[in-house]
């Protein structure tokens, strides 16, 4: 909702009006807080970037350790989004190809 309205605000600066934009989405139909919460929940969705259900780091429910290393288990590493201990605030994408290059690196290295 802050975001909604934040755009809001940013598009009614001179900067932007001079450009004579039109809101599409959310809409005039959408002002006050229940009728943005009602658009967000309807239109929200996560687009599906699921991670860290093998999170790396030292506390009990880590399944992998800072060099990719799935504990208690000989030569098995991970090395995709699943080790990321929070999902990261940009893309996934470009993120797992770090881990996997760090992983090549880790391998190389052993
Ligand atoms: C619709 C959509 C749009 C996206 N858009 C973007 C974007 O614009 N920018 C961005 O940065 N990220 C985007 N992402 C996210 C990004 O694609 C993922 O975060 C990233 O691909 C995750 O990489 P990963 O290696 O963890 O998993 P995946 O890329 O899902 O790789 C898992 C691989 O394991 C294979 N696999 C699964 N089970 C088995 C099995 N039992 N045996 C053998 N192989 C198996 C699968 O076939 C797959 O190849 C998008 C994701 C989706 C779904």
């Amino acid at each position: 909702m802050k975001g909604i309205k934040k755009v809001r605000e940013i598009f009614k600066s001179p900067s932007i009006q001079e450009f004579n934009p039109k809101e599409m989405d959310p809409s005039l139909n959408h002002q006050n807080d229940s009728e943005i919460e009602e658009l967000i929940r309807q239109e929200c969705l996560s687009v599906y970037h699921p991670v860290g259900t093998c999170k790396m780091g030292n506390e009990l429910d880590c399944v992998v350790d800072q060099n990719l290393k799935v504990k208690g288990i000989e030569s098995l590493r991970v090395a995709d989004a699943s080790i990321f201990p929070n999902i990261i605030s940009g893309n996934t994408n470009a993120t797992c190809n770090a881990v996997g290059a760090k992983c090549a690196e880790l391998i190389l290295k052993k």
